[in-house]
This record gives C-alpha cells, sequence and structure tokens, in this order.
C-alpha cells in the first residue's frame, strides 16, 4: 500500500488545458472517489495516475516514487473500467490470472493468488466457467479479481458499476466497500454519481470543468458545502436556493428575518430538502407534485417564481394546487454570495 500525492498536476490536449493545477494528498489505505459531471477531467486525472496519459505539469508521487515518466506496468497499480472486457475464450480462473501470467509468475503462485482473490468475490465455484456463463455481476466480480491478484499499491477504478443495472449497482457498490475494509488498498475510484461517491469513499473531490471545487468526508460536503456548485451536486433531490436580502445584519427571506453576517445586497438562501419544516407562520408555497414512496412523501413545491423540493420522514396527504407553509430549520441554513456563489456562512 502507498500514499498518492498529486501536485499541481495540469494536463492540456493539444492547446486547451482540461486538468488546471490540482493538489490532492491520498493517504495510505484511504478511499478517495473522484465526482463531477461528465468531461469535467475524472478519467484523465485518473489515467493520469496510471501512466496512461503523458502529465503536461506537476507532479505524482506512488509512496515516495515520482511516477511522472514509469510506464502504467511499473507504477504498482491496478485499474478497472467500465468496460472490463474478459477474455471470452479463457476462463474465469485464466482471465484473473492473465497479467501474472504475462509477467512470468510461477504457475503454483498464480494458482494461489486466483484462489485466494476468488474466495474473496465469491467466485471460487465459478473459477472454470467462461464469462458468457456469467451474470454482469459475477463478470464486474472477475474484472476487480484481475486487479486484486496482483496485489497493487492502489487500485484505480473508472466507473466500474456503470454498465449495470441499479440493483446490482448498489450490491456491487456495498461488495466493493466491504473489499476495501478487508484488503484497505489505498483506491482511487472514479464516478459521476454523487451517491456512489458518498457511501463509498473516506474522502470525496468534487471537481468541475478540470479544477476542484472542495474536497472533504462526505458529510463535511453534505453540512459545509464551500459554493453553490457542490451544495447543489452533492445530495438528492438538490438542496434548495432561495433569493434572499442581506441588509442590517439580517437576512430577509419573505416574511422571515434570520441573523445574518455583516454586509448587504443579495444572496441565495440554500435549505436542503429535509430541512424545511410545516410551520404556521412559514411561507406560502403552492404544491405542484407530491410523490409517496412510503418511507417518505416528496413535494414539489413553487415560491415566488422559484422550485422548491421538501421531503418528509412521514406521510402527509398533500394535495396539487393547495398552499402549505414552510420554513428553513434555522440551524441548517446556508448562505451563498449572489454575485459569486461562494459560501457566506
Ligand atoms: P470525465 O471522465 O470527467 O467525463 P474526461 O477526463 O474524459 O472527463 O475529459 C475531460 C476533458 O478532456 C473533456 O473536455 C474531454 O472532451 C477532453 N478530452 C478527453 N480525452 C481527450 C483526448 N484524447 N483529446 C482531446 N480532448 C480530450
Ligand atoms: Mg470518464
Amino acid at each position: 500500500m502507498a500514499n498518492v500525492t498529486i501536485k499541481d498536476i495540469a494536463k492540456s490536449y493539444g492547446a486547451v488545458e482540461v486538468i488546471h493545477g490540482l493538489n490532492i494528498d491520498i493517504a495510505d489505505g484511504e478511499f478517495v472517489a473522484l465526482v463531477g459531471p461528465s468531461g469535467c477531467g475524472k478519467s484523465t486525472l485518473l489515467r493520469m495516475i496510471a501512466g496512461l496519459e503523458p502529465i503536461n505539469g506537476g507532479t505524482i508521487a506512488i509512496g515516495d516514487r515520482v511516477v511522472n515518466n514509469l510506464p502504467p506496468a511499473e507504477r504498482d497499480i491496478a485499474m478497472v473500467f467500465q468496460t472490463y472486457a474478459l477474455y471470452p475464450h479463457k476462463s474465469v480462473a485464466e482471465n484473473m490470472g492473465f497479467a501474472l501470467k504475462v509477467a512470468k509468475v510461477p504457475k503454483a503462485e498464480i494458482d494461489r493468488r486466483v484462489r485466494q482473490a476468488a474466495e474473496i468475490l465469491s467466485l471460487t465455484d465459478y473459477l472454470d466457467r467462461k464469462p458468457r456463463h456469467l451474470s454482469g455481476g459475477q463478470r464486474q466480480r472477475v474484472a476487480m479479481g484481475r486487479a486484486i491478484v496482483r496485489d497493487p499499491q492502489v487500485f484505480l477504478f473508472d466507473e466500474p458499476l456503470s454498465n449495470l443495472d441499479a440493483k446490482l449497482r448498489i450490491q456491487m457498490r456495498t461488495e466493493i466497500k466491504e473489499l476495501h475494509q478487508r484488503l484497505k488498498t489505498t483506491t482511487v475510484f472514479v464516478t459521476h454519481d454523487q451517491i456512489e461517491a458518498m457511501t463509498l469513499a473516506d474522502r470525496v473531490v468534487v471537481m468541475q470543468s478540470g479544477r476542484i471545487e472542495q474536497i472533504g468526508t462526505p458529510l463535511e460536503l453534505y453540512d459545509h458545502p464551500r459554493n453553490e456548485f457542490v451544495a447543489t451536486f452533492i445530495g438528492a433531490p438538490s438542496m434548495n436556493l432561495l433569493a434572499a436580502e442581506l441588509a442590517g445584519g439580517e437576512v430577509r427571506l419573505g416574511a422571515h428575518r434570520f441573523p445574518g453576517p455583516a454586509g448587504a445586497g443579495g444572496v441565495k438562501l440554500g435549505i436542503r430538502p429535509e430541512h424545511l419544516l410545516l410551520s404556521e407562520d412559514g411561507l406560502p408555497m403552492e404544491v405542484k407534485v407530491v410523490e409517496p414512496t412510503g418511507s417518505e412523501t416528496m413535494v414539489f413545491l413553487r415560491y415566488e417564481g422559484q422550485d422548491v423540493t421538501a421531503v418528509f420522514r412521514d406521510r402527509h396527504a398533500f394535495r396539487s394546487g393547495e398552499t402549505i407553509r414552510l420554513s428553513p430549520a434555522p440551524a441548517h441554513m446556508h448562505l451563498f454570495d449572489g454575485q459569486t456563489g461562494q459560501r457566506v456562512v
């Protein structure tokens, strides 16, 4: 195992810079998720760590070694991709052991490592099967087995669950987390799915347009998003952002007045859907759509021309067209600058 130190890393394709000087310190044994919208540079960064893309600036170190100029095979990493391309004519065992065979590891040692990985992944009964006789989840496990047998310093995952159906994705997510708890191998996991990032990782790196918006534990990001982008990207349904005024040490939202910081001007008051509470003197909001899921009631509303989402952990018989009154829970309000979108408090 090893730590991974990413320092001032930059990447251009031709004249276009797509990664703009990123810094991430990944501790030995840590599970870090890179998350952000499609095209923000997650795969590019991961491929630079893997050695599959040249680096245009900065350094990447794995353990004490700067690896910028090392080929992938010498970096002691193993990568799992979204399309895991197993060899169709090789058995599960042969697929899992292939990289070791190429590296001329003795056969008995290959067998031992393949058996051990198969045990960890519940694939022992399938070692002689061909990939076409496996389910999607089993194939994905074989792809992980290929990485595990190499016992690398670092696992790199690029959206490995994206091709699986929703139920299997959640199951495999749990398996990957268990696997990490067991092996404790330093892991960098790329996903565009914030729930996947939040549920799997010790720390999450939120990226946008080749920049880091924020790095933190899942709950740090949820409770203290540094700007509007992180606030609305993390959490589902998204945080509501309501136009408010800052004046005289107060935040003014409709008839509501909350203690606020100094300063004056337009702000956005961020409030998560579960932090809007029914209250008699709350803000009047018109119910548009109600979605009962059994465990909770999700309500889509309009307030002064703005869309608002509220989630209740109990059941309500709201009807479309009716007006209900909701107030932000004071301890859970976020304030963002109206111009810059940066967090004010
Ligand atoms: P993500 O994995 O976050 O979806 P990528 O890392 O694949 O994003 O891409 C980041 C940016 O780099 C995108 O704007 C993409 O179009 C661009 N890009 C990726 N690969 C290449 C390439 N080989 N040549 C030119 N531009 C590329
Ligand atoms: Mg990608």
